[in-house]
């Protein structure tokens, strides 16, 4: 039986990331993946930053499967008869290296797990890692179905609900109300009409985020990223509320899709991919022990993921999380010591990163987007007061001030207000 420096079980950002690492510094790495190919269970909004991974493959949209460069973010607050959006945009973000990128998943980690093969790795596509083995005390290998392989080290890397890190005694199951039930659809249109209805030339490609109505006043928000020939539209709505409320996702999204806003954008287009996935979403509050004797954990299977309600980083979050751990990783075996000791060095490695120091600043966020107002109350208030500015009845107007001051009274109390602003000032 063969044996192996490392084990990866997750062919996502964070399990490419830290195998490509390791067997580019010489390492006997075995990476399981699920699915039937690297990417064909994975889904995401799709935009995301790249220093991370510029870092490991330098000027990698040169060759990754990059759908377009973000140039246009948009933030829209969403009420029922109309919006109100921030609309920024940067002729910087236009040239290398760049700001953001949209990618889609099955597309992408094909790529990735590509160039892990290439750094000299075996990726095991089809493979589903059933079990851990341990020898005294401490993780020794996996197994999948009856047969088993050793190792020195297993890097888990097996996505938000990660079984895996349960049996190795990092973690126990998240709770719904630290979690975010992600809903998508691709809908394909001609690359011109994408360029013309969001006003984009060439690559360029805008990340529009969404809060209000779209999730009838449920925590959460929408999204929409523009591909090169499709459109990438979806949710994103805490769970626990989900379920409470009795909604379903898929009805909401539909709903979404109907939104004027919306319709008027995707018109035309084909549904060619549906998707759904779970997101860990209460960042510090919800992360479990990262380390154990011979494994470590990794991206979404340790929540290592930010969410500030104007930017949700997850993959970058993985990538660097993997790279963190294939370090340690390499460290232990020149020390040949894989005791928990040796590898809760990893933590330091991410304390020293942007991983725990993003975290930390932004901690009080998660809870800070619990409050139901941003979503029910602040963007039917701000579509009101535009409404009544950009509005003539005939009417002597009233003074600006004045009328926001009515509006606000007649909706809530500017203590109300002031609260909740204090709150975002320390939240993020
Ligand atoms: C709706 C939605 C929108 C998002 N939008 C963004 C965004 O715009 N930008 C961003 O940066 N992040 C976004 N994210 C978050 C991002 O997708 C994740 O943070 C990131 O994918 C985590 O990477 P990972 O490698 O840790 O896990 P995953 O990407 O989940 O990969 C885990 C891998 O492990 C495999 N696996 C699981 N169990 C086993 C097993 N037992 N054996 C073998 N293989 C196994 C799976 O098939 C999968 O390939 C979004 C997520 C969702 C759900």
């Amino acid at each position: 039986m063969e044996r192996f420096d490392a084990i990866v079980v997750g062919g996502g950002p964070a399990g490419c990331a830290s195998a490509y690492v390791m067997a580019k510094a010489g390492l006997n790495v075995l990476l399981f993946e699920r699915g039937k190919f690297a990417g064909a269970k994975n889904m995401w909004g799709g935009a995301f930053f790249g220093p991370q991974l510029n870092e490991l493959i330098p000027e990698f949209w040169k060759e990754a499967p990059v759908e377009r460069f973000v140039t246009r973010h948009v933030l829209s607050f969403m009420a029922e008869n109309g919006s109100t959006s921030l609309d920024f945009k940067s002729t910087r973000f236009c040239a290398a290296p760049y700001n953001g990128f949209i990618l889609l998943r099955a597309k992408f980690d094909g790529w990735m797990a590509q160039k892990v093969e290439q750094a000299g790795a075996i990726v095991a596509a089809g493979m589903r890692v059933d079990d851990l083995l341990f020898q005294e005390g401490r993780v020794s290998g996996v197994k999948v179905g009856d047969e088993e392989f050793p190792s020195d080290i297993v890097i888990l890397a097996d996505g938000v609900n990660s079984l895996l890190a349960k049996k190795a005694g990092l973690r126990s199951d998240f709770l719904p109300e630290d979690m975010k039930q992600g809903v998508k659809e691709v809908i394909e249109l001609p690359r011109e009409t994408i360029e013309q209805r969001f006003n984009l030339v060439n690559d360029e490609g805008a990340a529009i985020e969404f809060v209000g109505t779209c999730t009838r006043g449920l925590p959460g928000g929408g999204f929409l990223y523009t591909n090169k020939n499709s459109l990438s539209l979806g949710l994103v709505i805490e769970l626990g509320s989900l379920v409470k409320s009795k909604l379903k996702a898929s009805d909401l999204l539909e709903e979404f899709k109907h939104h004027p806003d919306i319709s008027r954008l995707i018109e035309g287009g084909r549904t060619v991919e549906y998707s759904a996935h779970l997101i860990p979403c209460s960042g510090l509050a919800m992360m479990p022990k990262l380390a154990t004797g011979g494994a470590l954990v990794t991206g979404d299977a340790a929540a290592l993921l930010l969410g500030t309600g104007l930017i949700l980083e997850g993959a970058n979050f993985a990538i660097a999380s993997g790279m963190a751990a294939a370090q340690t990783a390499l460290e232990a075996k020149e020390k040949n010591d894989f005791s928990a000791g040796s590898l809760s060095r990893y933590e330091q490695l991410l304390k020293e990163s942007f991983v725990l120091q993003d975290l930390n600043t932004f901690r009080g966020a998660p809870a800070f987007l619990k409050n139901r107002r941003i979503y029910e109350l602040y963007p039917e208030l701000a579509f009101e007061i535009f409404e009544a500015i950009f509005q003539s009845d005939g009417m002597p107007r009233k003074g600006t001030l004045q009328v926001v001051k009515e509006i606000i009274k007649r909706r809530t109390s500017m203590i109300s207000i002031v609260s909740d602003l204090w709150k975002a000032r320390k939240a993020i």
